[in-house]
């Protein structure tokens, strides 16, 4: 398909939801990003940063993602602003054992109640 990165993967359910292949409610897209609302919110705001590129998890991360990482932190702390929160939390997880179920890196971003430390 035209317009699927050249990274795609055809298993990922995030490559999926970047080429539109499975719905999801985006509040933040460009070039490079993806910002969604998780299906599953463990709290009152509960989104999604994700590339468009496939990457398997920041563990993948190299300093030449150096771009890639500011358009992500760039575009959550604008849909915090914008979805009007002052505090929040957030998180990736780095493997199965660390709680990741989908292996296309992505920063959760939580909100809109008050945060425990540590996270379970
Ligand atoms: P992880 O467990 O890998 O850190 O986070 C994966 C997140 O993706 C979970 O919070 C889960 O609720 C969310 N998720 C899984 N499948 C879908 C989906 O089809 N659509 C959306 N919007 N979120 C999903
Ligand atoms: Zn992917």
């Amino acid at each position: 398909m035209a317009d699927r990165d050249p990274t795609y993967q055809a298993d990922c359910l995030f490559c999926r939801i970047v080429a539109d292949e499975i719905p999801s409610d985006r509040v933040f897209e460009d070039g490079q990003v993806i910002v969604f609302r998780d299906i599953n919110p463990r709290a009152p705001t509960h989104v999604l940063a994700i590339p468009r590129r496939h990457v398997r998890s920041a563990a993948s991360l190299t300093h030449a993602d150096g771009d890639l990482l500011a358009a992500l932190f760039g575009a959550l702390h604008w849909v915090a602003r914008e979805l009007g929160l002052d505090d929040y939390r957030i998180v990736s997880n780095v493997g199965a054992g660390a709680g990741q179920s989908v292996f296309h890196l992505h920063f959760h971003l939580l909100g809109g109640r008050p945060m425990t430390w540590p996270p379970g």
